[in-house]
């Protein structure tokens, strides 16, 4: 099952990400996670992009691609995946549907949570951290820029597969066991 899940930063993409990837057992590729361990590793593509996410704005479009695509040829990747925070802009849908070419995605999921619902978890995760770790782009300024970037550039792209017919939008409100039970609805019985 080749998925993208979709939503504003603070939807719980990443936390139910690991619950779908668990039970789905496909690899978790997480444009964030990828190029936060770069950063970490202070590897020269991590240098290029630092400064970028703590801004809170996206890296270059063609960059990240390579980055999905060389992850995307990896065996393990090879009977399904689970896209987290990629495709972000409609250039990387076209950049992804070249990567994915003659297949396609599944589905995208769109976790759907009001502003006010993200705007609140965000802030508290920038004072309690995500998990005991405070992100180094969890702060008002990059949280408030962060928003902005998501409805301007990268709404558009669930346009895009709703479209297509593969947007499918999930109430994101809600106990992170009560979301995942409506994402498992969705998605069939397969992984449970
Ligand atoms: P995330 O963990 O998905 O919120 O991503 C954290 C930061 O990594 C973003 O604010 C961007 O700077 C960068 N990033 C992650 N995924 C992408 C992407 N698909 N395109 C561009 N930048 C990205």
């Amino acid at each position: 099952m080749r998925l993208a899940l979709f939503g504003p930063p603070g939807a719980g993409k990443g936390t139910q990400a690991a619950k779908i990837v668990a039970a789905w057992r496909i690899p978790h590729i997480s444009t964030g996670d990828m190029l936060r361990a770069e950063v970490r590793s202070g590897s020269e593509l991590g240098g290029r992009v630092k400064a970028i996410m703590d801004s809170g704005h996206l890296v270059p479009d063609e960059l990240i691609a390579e980055v999905v695509a060389a992850r995307l040829k990896q065996p393990d990747a090879a009977p399904g995946f689970l896209l987290d925070g990629f495709p972000r802009t409609p250039r990387q849908v076209e950049l992804l549907d070249g990567i994915l070419a003659p297949a396609n995605l599944d589905r995208m999921i769109l976790l759907d949570v009001p502003d006010a619902v993200v705007e609140q978890r965000l802030l508290g995760r920038a004072v309690t951290g995500d998990g005991g770790q405070v992100r180094a782009d969890d702060n008002l300024e990059t949280i408030r820029k962060r928003l902005a970037v998501y409805r301007g550039e990268t709404m558009p792209v669930a346009e895009v597969y709703q479209r297509r017919g593969l947007l499918a939008r999930v109430d994101g409100t809600g106990t992170v066991e009560q979301v995942f039970a409506r994402i498992a609805d969705l998605l069939g019985a397969g992984g449970r």
